[in-house]
């Protein structure tokens, strides 16, 4: 191994772990080393917002011994405070120094905040790490009312664990409906009505003005006027890039850190890869930042290649999942407005297929409770198959046999 050529990544999550296998795998020959702010060896997101329960150690994204088996040196607890390019140096928070052939800015997002007065009283929450996770859970075991600030899908998760627990559980979400921007209205609809059934209240059309309190909230005032009493607040708005340091080294930062479709950056230096990433995507063929797990793990593996030489790009199908109330929503590839919704009807109580047809190719599907079907949709959008209205909306047809070209 040449100890002399390094590569860092800063970010042990799923991208950037996910891209320090891929640079191994792909013949990379020198010191690869993964930095990270947290303490925790490098774990899964998805599963914090599930259930809330068995947090006391979350799920590795690989088994500790798979570092040094692959010659990565893990790095945690200490965070990057300063890229100095001229001279090829990482600079940590704790005084030391790396020097790097290359670096990978794995850094991912963090919660938006409100910005709004009282924000940052106690029992106010937000949901990234598994701190987070196990405040959360506590809030869950003391009960009462959860408001619910943005009904995005961390939001949805965390309302539908609240309500199977007993706690009174509201969403306040500015627009007109949770999820219509990602699912289009029909589903967003499903999926809202199915929340209204299990007792979430929601508000929409509103957000948060101010929160009340002493040390602690006990009131949310919304824009709208009303005042809302609440034991516990979850801001879930949204998150922002960490794109900082890519910024103050003079990397071109754009709602991310702007790459080409490798990975690169501005810089030679510097490469991005996972949440932080705004890149065109050789799938949907428009730049855009993603914020799933599958798509920064499979967005890490390209872009560690990439670093170790090679020269690959991301052509993998968007997917992502959702768990609420023991159902899984499930999505692959992306919908735009003005695309042909075709739905099939349920096969048992509230579980849905839907399809999103452009010019009569498949571009997108999901699903409710139905990942075996939602699977064989896969290939077809890969290849942007020909598909009939009809037969989609079709139970009788299989699903893998539909699309003729
Ligand atoms: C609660 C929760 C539930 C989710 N559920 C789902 C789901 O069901 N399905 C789905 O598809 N997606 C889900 N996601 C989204 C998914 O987890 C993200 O898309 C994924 O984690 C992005 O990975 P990443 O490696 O790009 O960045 P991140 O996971 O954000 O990791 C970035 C890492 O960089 C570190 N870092 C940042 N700056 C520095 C620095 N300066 N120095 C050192 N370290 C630094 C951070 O500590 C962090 O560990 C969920 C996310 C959350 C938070």
């Amino acid at each position: 191994m040449n100890s002399t050529l390094q590569h860092v990544v800063i970010g042990g999550s799923a991208a950037g772990v996910a891209a320090a296998l891929s640079m191994r795998a792909s013949g990379f020959q020198g010191r690869i080393s993964i930095i990270d702010a947290g303490t925790d060896e490098p774990y899964e997101r998805p599963p914090l917002s599930k259930t809330f329960e068995d947090l006391a150690a979350p799920r590795p994204i690989v088994p500790a011994s798979s570092y040094a088996q692959h010659g990565i040196d893990l790095i945690l607890g200490a965070q990057v405070v300063k890229l100095d390019e001229q001279h090829h140096r990482v600079v940590l928070d704790t005084g030391d120094d790396l020097l790097a052939a290359a670096v990978l800015l794995a850094t991912g997002v963090s919660p938006r905040r409100l910005d709004i007065p009282g924000e940052d009283l106690g029992n106010i929450l937000t949901l990234r790490d598994i701190h987070d996770a196990r405040a959360m859970s506590q809030r869950l075991d003391a009960g009462g009312h959860l408001m619910i600030i943005g009904g995005g899908f961390i939001g949805l998760e965390a309302a539908a664990v609240a309500r199977r627990r007993g706690l009174d559980v509201t969403v306040v979400e500015a627009l007109p409906m949770p999820l219509a921007g990602v699912l289009g209205t029909e589903l967003a609809q499903i999926l809202q009505q199915m929340h209204t059934r299990e007792g979430v209240r929601f508000l929409t059309g509103r957000t948060a003005a101010r929160f009340h309190g002493g040390t602690e909230v006990e009131e949310v005032l919304l824009d709208d006027g009303t005042r809302w009493e609440a034991s516990t607040v979850l801001v879930g708005c949204g998150v922002v890039p960490n794109d900082r340091l890519a910024g103050e080294a003079g990397v071109y930062t754009r709602a991310g850190v702007v790459t080409d479709a490798h990975g690169r950056t501005s810089s030679p230096w510097i490469w991005a890869a996972g949440d932080v990433s705004n890149y065109v995507s050789p799938y949907t063929g428009r730049r855009q930042r993603i914020e799933h797990w599958d798509v920064a793990q499979r967005h890490g593996t390209v872009v560690g290649a990439n670093m170790a030489g090679l020269e690959t790009v991301n052509t993998a199908v968007p997917y992502f999942w959702s768990d609420q109330y023991g159902k899984r929503l499930q999505m692959y590839g992306r919908r735009s407005a003005g695309d042909q919704l075709v739905m099939r009807p349920a096969s048992s109580g509230e579980d849905f297929l839907a399809f999103w047809l452009r010019e009569g190719r498949l571009v997108a599907s999901a699903g409710l409770d139905r990942p075996r079907e939602l699977r064989a949709t896969k290939p077809l959008i890969e290849r942007h198959a020909l598909v009939s209205a009809v037969d989609l909306a079709d139970p009788a047809v299989p699903v893998r046999r539909l699309g003729t070209a």
